[in-house]
């Protein structure tokens, strides 16, 4: 499947220099022209990496960043026109990915895009094949067992599956579409309304020993792991 990226940017020449460039190496691409509409772009699709220019009209893309991290751990790659260390230092620590400065060779900014997506591929997410634990609830992934506070908990098999997603990446919001790519291994089509039924089952099930926070629903975005916290 092809990435698809979010492109960032006010100025409609760049905007455009970007998106020929991105399509052109393969990868699907929607813009956005300020903070708002990459905001909205970014809840609407879950896109795969966010090109992000730091110079925009009111909200400024370290502000876009602060959100989309607030959310989500999707790459983001800066542009600025400056290529001034405070902007690089200021827009890594806020999670950016990389930084590129104006003017860059679109050449470049696709190598730059290509080696963050090969990075998050390879990145050692939690291993599913240990035990996991959060907050309270330890699950036992080779075992096929969940446990809340040291009471079982009985999850089918597609409900297991989708608990082990969320939790192998904790602070990540997943979209319906990319849990059904996780846990069915995106070969098959199912109505969003049917995460949504495994999700409640799932909350349910740990409900009922007790996990009131165990999957948080992102409005508009998806769902993430909550905090599984035992309530004393
Ligand atoms: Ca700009």
């Amino acid at each position: 499947m092809a990435h698809c990226i979010l492109v960032v940017e006010d100025d409609p020449h760049i905007r455009e220099i970007i998106r020929f460039a991105l399509e052109k190496a393969g990868m699907k691409t929607m813009v956005a022209c300020d903070g708002d509409e990459a905001m909205s772009r970014f809840a609407e699709a879950a896109p795969d990496l966010v090109v992000l220019d730091i110079g925009l009209p009111e909200i400024d893309g370290l502000e876009v960043c602060r959100r989309i991290r607030k959310t989500s751990d999707t790459p983001i790659l800066f542009l600025s026109a400056r290529d001034e260390e405070i902007d690089r230092v200021l827009g890594l620590e806020m999670g950016a990915d990389d930084y590129v400065a104006k003017p860059f060779s679109p050449r470049e900014l696709v190598a730059r895009v290509n080696a963050i997506l090969k990075r998050v591929r390879a990145a050692p997410v939690i291993d599913l094949s240990v035990i996991i634990s959060r907050g309270a609830l330890v699950v036992r992934p080779q075992a096929h067992e969940a446990a809340f506070s040291d009471r079982p908990v009985a999850l089918t098999a597609l409900e297991f599956a989708i608990l082990k997603t969320l939790l192998a990446r904790p602070n990540m919001v997943f979209s319906r579409e990319k849990i059904l790519e996780a846990a069915y291994g995106g070969s098959i089509h199912v109505a969003d309304r049917t995460i949504d039924s495994h999700i409640r089952n799932i909350r349910g099930k740990l409900a009922a020993v007790g996990c009131e926070s165990a999957v948080e629903t992102v409005h508009g975005v998806g769902f993430r792991i909550g905090r599984c916290e035992a309530v004393t």
